[in-house]
């Protein structure tokens, strides 16, 4: 037998354009802001990110192969569904969430008074404990096109370990 510890780390990134009039759902929140995500599903990049940080983790390819964007039945779909189907396909290969730490990088609005329900619904879609998600945000100090409010982008580290 192999004695590699049974721990897997994963990462994920996602990105989007925001523009006026879109909806702006982060960790499956939807947040009030007068720009959102151009997207084809809901456009959750703290989820998109955080499906690819698991997919990653036990080598599952990627949200894109697995939710094709050319695919009508993901035409506006709650992203919460490509976490949990990126749990399940964990499971089955005997693998199970330890952390979740997502960063979202956003010019505004600030995400701080949302931080306390996003933390509430990660633990509801990972089935975690709440302080094992976390989130934290950052704006791009005006640079480039997330500074200037044309984009929003999230940045998930995960790590699983072999369900005993
Ligand atoms: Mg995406």
């Amino acid at each position: 037998m192999s004695n590699i510890p049974s721990i897997l780390v994963g990462f994920g990134y996602d990105i989007h354009r925001l523009e006026r009039g879109k909806r702006l759902v982060l960790c499956g929140v939807e947040i009030e802001s007068d720009y959102g995500t151009i997207a084809h599903s809901d456009g959750d990049v703290a989820l998109h990110a955080l499906t690819d940080a698991i997919l990653g983790a036990i080598g599952g390819g990627d949200i894109g192969e697995l939710f094709p964007d050319t695919d009508p039945a993901n035409a506006g779909r709650a992203s919460r569904d490509f976490v949990e189907k990126a749990i399940s396909l964990a499971n089955e290969k005997r693998y199970e969430l330890v952390n979740i730490d997502i960063t979202i990088v956003l010019e505004k609005p600030k995400i701080l008074p949302f931080k306390p329900v996003m933390l509430a619904m990660l633990s509801h879609i990972t089935q975690l404990p709440r302080e094992r998600c976390s989130v934290k945000a950052t704006t791009n100090e005006s640079v480039g096109f997330i500074g200037r409010g044309e984009g929003v982008a999230a940045m998930v580290s995960c790590l699983l370990s072999a369900i005993e």
